[in-house]
């Protein structure tokens, strides 16, 4: 894990990312914390790393970035596609 944030990589091809842009939303509600059911967690979601062609796609909008928050992921990817856990990136919606 890098905290660097001059350089990353591009969220759906992993190429050196050109562009950072705003994700679809920036919070999203991951439900009660299991150890106490009134308080609701909402996590911060960080920005979107692209490389130059996916950029393209996301601002013409073939592309859709999408956010698996299973644990082991927490990362964005193209809605549709798989995630490392198997799981699917789900659209973020606004
Ligand atoms: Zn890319
Ligand atoms: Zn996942």
């Amino acid at each position: 894990m890098s905290d660097s944030v001059v350089a990353g990589n591009c969220v759906i091809c992993g190429h050196v990312s050109a562009m950072t842009v705003d994700p679809p939303r920036r919070t999203l509600a991951r439900g009660t914390d299991p150890s106490d059911s009134s308080y609701s967690v909402t996590i911060v979601l960080p920005d979107v790393l692209l490389c130059g062609d996916h950029y393209h796609q996301f601002m013409s909008k073939e592309l859709v970035v999408g956010w698996c928050d299973e644990e082991s992921c927490r990362t964005y990817g193209a809605v549709g596609a798989l995630s490392a856990c198997g799981k699917p990136f789900v659209a973020l919606k606004r």
